[in-house]
């Protein structure tokens, strides 16, 4: 084990959170030492150049960054430059080709129309299932604002796939994440601030931790015990890890996913997603469209499959089914016991996180900490 003098801080992840966190309290004069299981940083967000192609490959899967928050989009910009970039994505259903998030284009597509905004949203609330007043379900939600067709043809089959379970069993707020435009407005989010890092996010990462102050252990799994040795710790590696997995490991799905490469643009999109039960991967990634400012002849593409995650795999989006939300439970009251270990981010909240949003409240959690220490000190 390292030898650590007290008076330090521990940071155990060096994700988003863990990166945000040791810089904010290296800034304030706290020595940060941030452990990482991984032998590199930024955490799923990480991004490498492809060894064959040369294009900046998102290793973990597709990261757009948007954000409404103009302190978190000021913070990201201060590491990185962020190059414009607008997620536009497309999706195959029963060999046809539409545009996502469902907008007035994918509605006309798919019932062979040509409405205008006002006629596309009187025709949709005739699809809906206006008799659902509250939808508390992701199918329920789906029912209720864009009718049984739509919703077979692009969230039922890749919703299953994607979560492993029926779209019945799964909260309304997972749908949520999706507007519905009567428009063609094709942007995939409806944040005001949206790009993407020149130099991808382990770029901006390595630029977060690069601080006198931080000292970053890789490969290195940090154990309970050592906690004793810091202030304080700041958590964000999975909860139900830090407790030994003492009543039980919470549900998270995981991702496999199948490289290969072609010479000139294989599908003319970063992402397209696959709605039919019957393809058994989610979506194809094309990584050089993540960066269009960029020229390659070669591509590098991934097709994506989920599935549930083992023991040996790596922990992405939180399932948060009713057992999970009772194991989740006992977890945070356990947590709550530990007032010198932090919980945050994704894995350390067990909540389904958007980038903008664990940078938020990882400043949060620094300052909340910082204020603390200080009306401790004046004491
Ligand atoms: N979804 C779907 N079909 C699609 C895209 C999304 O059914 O073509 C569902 C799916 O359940 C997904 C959710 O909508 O988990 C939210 O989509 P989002 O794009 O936010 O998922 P993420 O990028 O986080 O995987």
């Amino acid at each position: 084990m390292i030898k650590l003098k007290s008076g330090k801080i521990a940071v155990v992840g060096a994700g988003l959170s863990g990166a945000v966190i040791g810089r904010e309290l290296a800034e304030a004069g706290h020595q940060v030492e941030v452990f990482d299981t991984r032998d590199h940083i930024a955490g799923n967000c990480h991004t490498e150049r492809d060894k064959e192609t040369g294009v900046m490959v998102h290793v973990y899967g597709p990261h757009i960054f948007h954000t409404d928050d103009r302190e978190v989009w000021d913070y990201v910009n201060r590491f990185e430059r962020f190059m414009p970039y607008r997620n536009r994505v497309k999706t195959t259903s029963k060999g046809q080709v539409y545009s996502l998030p469902i907008n007035l284009h994918t509605i006309n597509q798919f019932f062979g129309k040509s409405l205008r905004p006002d006629e596309a949203r009187a025709f949709i609330e005739e699809q809906s299932d206006t008799t659902i007043a509250d939808p508390k379900t992701f199918e329920e939600q789906a029912l209720r604002f864009i009718g049984r067709e739509l919703y077979q043809a692009f969230f039922e089959g890749y919703t299953e796939k994607q979560w492993g379970c029926s779209p019945a069993e799964l909260p309304a707020s997972i749908l949520k994440r999706l507007p519905v435009r009567f428009n063609y407005d094709d942007n995939y989010f409806f944040h005001t601030y949206q790009g993407m890092p020149e130099n991808g996010y382990t770029v901006m990462v390595g630029r977060i931790l690069d601080h006198p102050n931080i000292t970053v252990h890789l490969q290195t799994r940090f154990h309970r015990d050592w906690s004793g040795d810091f202030t304080q710790t700041f958590y964000s590696g999975p909860l139900d890890g830090y407790f030994d997995y003492e009543y039980g490991r919470l549900g998270y799905r995981t991702l496999d996913f199948e490289r290969f490469t072609y010479e000139g643009d294989y599908q003319g999109c970063a992402v397209m997603n696959y709605g039919d039960a019957s393809v058994p991967y989610t979506r194809i990634t094309e990584h050089k469209h993540f960066s269009p400012w960029e020229e390659h002849s070669g591509s590098v593409c991934y097709r994506e499959y989920a599935r549930a995650c083992g023991p040996d795999d790596i922990p992405y989006y939180p399932i948060r089914l009713v057992e999970d939300k009772t194991q989740l439970a006992q977890y945070l009251a356990r947590a709550a016991q530990e007032p010198f270990v932090t919980f945050v981010g994704r894995l350390g909240t067990y909540r389904y996180l958007d980038m903008d949003v664990t940078i938020r409240e990882a400043l949060d959690a620094a300052r909340d900490f910082l204020s603390g220490s200080a009306a401790r000190a004046s004491d």
